[in-house]
């Protein structure tokens, strides 16, 4: 590592100015980012009290050079960056230099470090003020110890706002988790009160990062996890994002990086949801860890003092690549998968051969309610009637289970109907249940989505155009997209500096609340530069006509209609969750059920 520097005072005043330490939680960060930077393989974390009695961070990282070392505790010091040129384009965690001049200010400060070619460490401490004094021989390995004593202890007024022990020690908890999950390669151990709360030994391949990842967010979300790996235009997300029927009542399982620095970030966020709107139960929470790594001269993280927040230079391009990524992993899960290894360069977003509906169940008639376009949308992709299925169709779902299970598709073929609600159905691995209801419905709704983006969005002028008033911004960009505007069916004009007239709306969305639809799409159009508003509203329509549309429970299926709905599951996205993200089906493997009966122990 290079050696430590002060800041030139015009780069010192481009740096987001802030407090960084306002409890223990902010403290461990900053300590274990320093580690992190020094190279560390192997950290230990001993904490007292929360935190407030001491928190002490010991790495076997490249240490500091004894006479370096009262300059990393003076303010815009640092060895990471050196012009404005590095400030723009910073590949490590830290480079403020402020983070141990400010933490030394209100606490009594140690730090003893060894570089790798001195044959003794080195002692400096502080107390509530600036360095002074050089630093005394002491015995410590290659690597450095910084312990934080009696934080705020000459600030009272902080010190006031610091909560229980327990709530304090929780947040210093989920920070270090939270850098753990990003660097499986190094180890961590935890203590609180001389009692160990965990201890991650440093991963070697796959197989020890998922055990990071159990160990981190519990086995549950790992058995759900689908492993992600997308690669396009300079940018490479890789991670797990859970299944969409493993969601959260809160957001508490969301764990996004860029390059490798843990941030929550507003257009992140709305991407990541945007993609699983589709899949999830209204109100829920997606489930994921995922790592975004891209140039970066590309991100700004020098937007808040605590380095929480990034700023991307291309924002539509990092949510439109997040979205088309994301959406495109969950629509790939089928049964049968476990993980899905998705690795492509380019092809994103090219359609991949979409199955074409051929046999199945009559679609009931869209109710009244629905418009009538909506009627003709579900008539047009209405399958044929059971009876005029391809007979060799029929025959093949009679078809046994072969004896070496190859030739038996992921949801088997189907034994019986249980009570006019669950299929059953025997695969190689034991028993599937299948909830016929929810699983037509999916791909009811899925085939009329198909059927909808192949036709062109079919627009109609407004009986009495709408005015509405809206902030000059948002005219603006209401003006400068009126082509994307048009794009979705929707034909807007400016009438004024701040006002719009609507003309034309897409008919599917004539019973809709216009103005608060309008007023939604040029928000998200300001925010994150695009918008699904549309989209979305289009959804929940073909949403409720494929709800009525799609089989009843207590209807009777015949043995060959159950099969064409195990073909159609098994060959349609998403199929695993219903349009409102509960699971269509489970399995009881033979494994589960010799448990169930005690059998072979
Ligand atoms: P920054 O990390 O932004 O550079 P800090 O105040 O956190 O600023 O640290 C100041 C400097 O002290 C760092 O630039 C680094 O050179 C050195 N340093 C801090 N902690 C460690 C550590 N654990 N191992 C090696 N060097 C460290
Ligand atoms: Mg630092």
């Amino acid at each position: 590592m290079s050696r430590i520097h002060l800041l030139e005072p015009a780069l010192a005043n481009q740096i987001a100015a802030g407090e960084v330490v306002d409890r223990p939680a902010s403290v461990i960060k900053e300590l274990l980012e320093n580690s992190l930077d020094a190279g560390a393989r192997n950290i230990e974390i001993e904490v007292e009290q929360g935190g407030a009695r001491r928190i002490q961070v010991r790495d076997d990282g490249g240490g500091i050079e004894p006479a370096d070392m009262c300059l990393a505790l003076a303010r815009h010091a640092t060895s990471k960056i050196a012009s404005l040129d590095d400030l723009e384009r910073v590949a490590s965690l830290g480079f403020r230099g402020e983070a141990l001049a400010s933490i030394g200010s209100v606490s009594r400060l140690s730090l003893v470090s060894r570089t790798a070619d001195s044959d003794c460490g080195y002692r400096l401490e502080t107390s509530g003020s600036l360095a002074s004094g050089e630093p005394e021989p002491a015995a410590h390995p290659r690597g450095t110890t910084l312990c934080v004593r009696d934080l705020f202890f000459n600030t009272p007024a902080r010190r006031k706002f610091l909560r229980t022990e327990r709530t304090e020690f929780g947040h210093l908890e989920d920070v270090v988790k939270r850098i753990a999950l990003s660097r499986p390669g190094v180890g961590f151990s935890l203590r609180h009160q001389a009692r160990t709360v965990f201890s991650l030994r440093p991963a070697e391949d796959e197989s020890g990062q998922d055990r990071r990842l159990a160990s981190l967010c519990g086995p549950a979300f790992v058995d759900s996890a689908i492993r992600v790996d997308v690669e396009r235009g300079g940018l490479r997300l890789h991670g797990w994002l859970a299944q969409p029927t493993f969601s959260r009542s809160q957001a508490d399982l969301q764990f996004f990086y860029v390059n490798g620095r843990s941030v929550r970030d507003r257009l992140v966020t709305h991407a990541v949801r945007e993609a699983y709107r589709d899949v999830l139960y209204h109100g829920r929470h997606p489930a994921y860890v995922l790592f975004l790594e891209m140039d970066a001269a590309q991100v700004d993280v020098n937007v808040h003092p605590a380095k929480h927040e990034v700023r991307f230079r291309e924002g539509r391009m990092v949510h439109d690549f997040l979205f088309r990524s994301i959406h495109q992993v969950i629509a790939e899960v089928r049964p049968g998968d476990v993980q899905v290894e998705h690795r492509e360069h380019a092809a994103l977003g090219e359609s991949g051969g979409t199955p074409v509906y051929q046999g199945g169940l009559a679609m009931a008639p869209a109710p009244g309610r629905v418009s009538e376009e909506l009627r003709g949308v579900a008539g047009l992709y209405a399958p044929p009637a059971a009876g005029h299925r391809d007979p060799a169709a029929a025959a093949a779902g009679n078809a046994p289970v072969a004896p070496d299970g190859s030739a038996v598709p992921p949801l088997g073929y189907a034994l019986a109907q249980l009570q006019g609600v669950y299929i059953l159905a025997e695969n190689a691995d034991g028993l599937v249940i299948v909830d016929m209801h929810t699983a037509h419905e999916r791909i009811t709704y899925e085939r009329m989505k198909q059927a909808y983006d192949s036709a062109s969005v079919v627009s109609q002028p407004m009986l009495v155009p709408l005015h509405i008033a809206v902030s000059e911004r948002e005219a603006d960009c209401a003006e400068a997209e009126a082509a994307f505007l048009e794009s979705l069916g929707v034909r807007v004009e400016r009438s004024g500096p701040e006002s719009l007239t609507v003309r034309e709306i897409p008919s599917l969305l004539r019973e809709a609340d216009v103005e608060q639809m309008v007023r939604d799409m040029l928000a998200d159009m300001v925010t994150h530069g695009t918008t699904s508003r549309i989209r979305a509203h289009v959804e929940d329509i073909l949403r409720t006509v494929a709800c009525h549309g799609s089989v009843r429970a207590n209807r009777r299926l015949t043995v060959p209609e159950m099969n064409a709905l195990l073909r159609d599951m098994e060959a349609t996205e998403r199929s695993g969750q219903c349009n409102h993200g509960r699971p269509t089906w489970t399995r009881l493997g033979m494994a589960d059920l010799d448990a169930l009966f005690l059998r072979g122990r």
